[in-house]
């Protein structure tokens, strides 16, 4: 397993996380295969926004002596009043579920303390116009949750909800669909095929933005729906001209800015093995360059950070090349210091750049490499 650190909170993540909501309404010993093959395979973050008390035993349960092994990311507001999913901001409401997470739990702490699905206007006045955010302050000023997070799946919410300066961690809905899509197309019409693959155009600059956004601030992203509901392995319901594998989705979300892990929700010890089988396989493997090429073509001039055009005879990486370029012209007058440091620790550097155009011809994307990295060079050295 690798693992990559979560912002400024001191921990770090497994690049490939467990999303626990296909352990919901199954049976314990279903729950304990799949909880023990993740932990055996170095997963060490657990998301758990699911309500119900059943589920949430039964993952305290197979977790017994071995809660100090994982991360929980907890979701505050997450309610299934009237049994059905539901999100609230009533401070009762929210003080009870998160009491229960503690007691199936067993624990007194979670590590992250995620305010939950942050998509509208109204959700955003919720959470932070209301007695719930002195809510989640004061659980950690109680040691009750290690860092704040939120969860979002609308990025200029998001970035709102980043640019508050409270949140260390957000989980995004992270995949190639939902980027390509603008923020104002439904994402369940997407998934459920009802956006024709013409209105794919492109990375949706709002995403795009959010993650450097994320990067620049020190916030790490875990992803959610980063299978799309496994809809884009399907021929039937990809908006690609072709499925993606689960180990393409993972790339997909890998190779964001500010991603530190994907959250897979698994049913099974053979998809917890499918998802870290990743680990093993070549970059040819997990290449989606050629896979998320849209009808349009239109994400011509974009980097997607996939490295297709690699080797470099000069050695650079291209793609973290850019994606460092991309984040410092948020701002070149403040880049962000870790960026700089970043860049300074690189062995090759863009100025490094013969120019031989070997770049420029396997991009898939079109991309004016040679044209990034001079201003790389000008940004950076
Ligand atoms: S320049 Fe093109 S091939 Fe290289 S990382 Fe960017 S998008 Fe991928
Ligand atoms: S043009 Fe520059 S960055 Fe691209 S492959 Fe050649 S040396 Fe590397």
């Amino acid at each position: 397993m690798l693992y990559r650190p979560i912002g400024k909170t001191g921990m770090s993540a497994s690049i490939i996380g467990l999303g626990t909501e296909h352990l919901d309404n199954r049976p314990y010993e279903l729950c304990e295969e799949v909880i023990d093959a993740a932990l055996d395979a170095g997963i060490n973050i657990l998301d758990v926004f699911m309500p119900g008390t059943p589920v949430r035993e039964n993952i305290g349960k197979a977790l017994k002596g071995r809660r100090d092994k994982v991360m929980i990311q907890g979701h505050i507001g997450s309610v299934d009043i009237r049994q059905q999913y539901d999100r609230t901001r009533d401070v009762i409401l929210c003080r009870q579920y998160f009491e229960n997470l503690l007691r199936c739990f067993k624990t007194d702490y979670i590590d992250f303390g995620m305010m939950f699905f942050i998509d509208t206007e109204e959700d955003y006045q919720g959470v932070f116009e209301t007695d719930y955010i002195d809510y989640v302050l004061k659980l950690k000023e109680e040691g009750k949750i290690r860092a704040i997070g939120a969860s979002s799946h609308n990025p200029k919410m998001a970035a709102r909800v980043v640019n508050t300066g409270i949140i260390e961690i957000l989980m995004f809905a992270t995949n190639p669909a939902y980027d390509m899509l603008s923020h104002d197309a439904d994402i369940g019409d997407a998934m459920e095929g009802r956006i024709d693959r013409s209105e794919y155009d492109g990375i949706d600059l709002d995403r795009a933005h959010l993650y450097r956004l994320c990067e620049s601030k020190g916030i790490a992203i875990t992803t959610m729906k980063t299978l799309g509901a496994g809809k884009l392995l399907s021929p039937d319901f990809s908006p690609f001209e072709k499925p993606l594998t689960v180990a393409q989705c993972i790339h997909y979300a890998l190779t964001r800015p500010a991603v530190v892990s994907t959250m897979l929700g698994c049913s099974a010890r053979e998809q917890v093995l499918e998802a870290v089988n990743y680990l093993n396989l070549s970059d040819e493997e997990r290449d989606y360059s050629e896979a998320i090429k849209t009808p349009k073509g239109s994400l011509s001039g974009h980097c997607m950070y996939c490295n297709h055009c690699l080797p470099c005879p000069a050695d650079i990486d291209i793609a973290a090349t850019i994606r460092m370029l991309d984040i410092a012209s948020l701002d070149t007058h403040n880049i962000p210091l870790r960026i700089l440091e970043e860049y300074s620790t690189r062995s090759y550097k863009a100025s490094d750049c013969i120019e031989c155009g070997s770049c420029e011809r396997k991009c898939p994307f079109s991309v004016k490499v040679i044209e990034h990295m001079q201003r790389a060079a000008q940004v950076f050295e």
